[in-house]
């Protein structure tokens, strides 16, 4: 007992030193894998919970890292925040995304594909960089993309309790018709009422809203809270996406609720550029 006690220790010591190690090494490297071009960028399809139309896509970003291969966000999006790489990252993201979004948009031209929409996720430092509305302006007018082409994600918990001075790079931006979505939401202790003050379109209802949602039909308090959060939402003119979305009982059941957008492996996974256009020129002839 006392040896396996004590193996039992080291290896749970020696995980925790091989994970400060990586966090270490990938730490040394995150500044130079941009230059070297180690990123991408995967895109999942947002569909419309009406028609089930492909409507846009929401960029992923992924580090392809030589010797760890490929790496979530989880594991390097919290790094890039502390050492402040995320903000010439954010800026290639959206950079790469728009143009994404324009070739899209101009191979989809004359079909019956409702102009795509390119959702990008913008982190809490980003938000309170100076350069923030006029790299967008400037990433918008080099690609020909409009404003409208665009939805910026911002999670619920980084607008809690914010002030003037962060919300008006995003009130400018949403003057100019770039959508600001809340994401996340649900996961925070937001007051409903504030989000009146926010400059927000777009609701994210968090994924542990869709996994609520898994029985057919689903525990009537959920439904109720789900119901409750969309026409909340609804009357304040918010459109309303869920995430997560896994199964036809989940599509079904938001669909009823009156959500408008779903995203979720039940309609595809993450993957390249090139599937989301297939995808949305299916639908489109089919
Ligand atoms: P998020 O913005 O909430 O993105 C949704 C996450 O849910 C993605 O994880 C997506 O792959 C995953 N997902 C999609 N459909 C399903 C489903 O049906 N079931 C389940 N279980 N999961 C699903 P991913 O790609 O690992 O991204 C994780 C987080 O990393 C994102 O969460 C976002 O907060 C952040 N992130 C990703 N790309 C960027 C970026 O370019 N910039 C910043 N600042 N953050 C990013
Ligand atoms: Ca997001
Ligand atoms: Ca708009
Ligand atoms: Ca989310």
């Amino acid at each position: 007992a006392k040896s396996a006690g004590g193996n039992r220790f080291e290896l749970a010591d020696a995980e925790a030193d091989a994970r400060a190690i990586t966090r270490h090494g990938l730490t040394t490297a995150l500044p130079t894998a941009l230059d070297r071009g180690e990123f991408f960028i995967e895109y999942q399809p947002l569909v419309h919970l009406g028609d089930g139309s492909v409507r846009g896509a929401e960029a992923l970003v992924r580090w392809l890292h030589p010797q760890h291969g490929v790496l979530g966000p989880d594991r390097f999006i919290p790094l890039a925040e502390h050492t402040g790489l995320i903000v010439p990252l954010g800026r290639w993201v959206l950079e790469q995304s728009v143009r994404q979004a324009k070739e899209w948009r101009e191979r989809h031209a004359g079909t019956a594909t409702a102009p795509l929409r390119i959702n990008v996720n913008l982190s809490p430092c980003q938000l309170t960089h100076p350069g923030l509305v006029q790299d967008t302006v400037d990433i918008l007018e080099t690609a020909g993309v409009d404003p409208d082409a665009l939805c910026l994600e911002v999670t619920e918990s980084a607008l809690i309790g914010a002030d003037d001075d962060l919300l008006k790079p995003l009130r400018r931006l949403a003057e100019m018709g770039v959508d600001i979505a809340l994401d996340d939401f649900g996961t925070g202790y937001s007051n409903l009422a504030n989000l009146r003050r926010l400059p927000v379109s777009v609701l994210k209802l968090d994924r542990s809203f869709t996994q609520s949602m898994q029985q057919f039909p689903a525990d009537p308090v959920d439904l109720k809270i789900v119901d409750g959060i969309v026409s909340l939402a609804h009357s304040l003119n918010l459109a309303v996406t869920v995430e997560g979305v896994e199964t036809g009982a989940q599509a079904e059941q938001l669909r009823i609720l009156g959500c408008d957008t779903a995203q979720g492996w039940y309609y595809a996974r993450p993957g390249p550029p090139e599937r989301l256009h297939e995808l949305a020129m299916a639908d489109a002839s089919g």
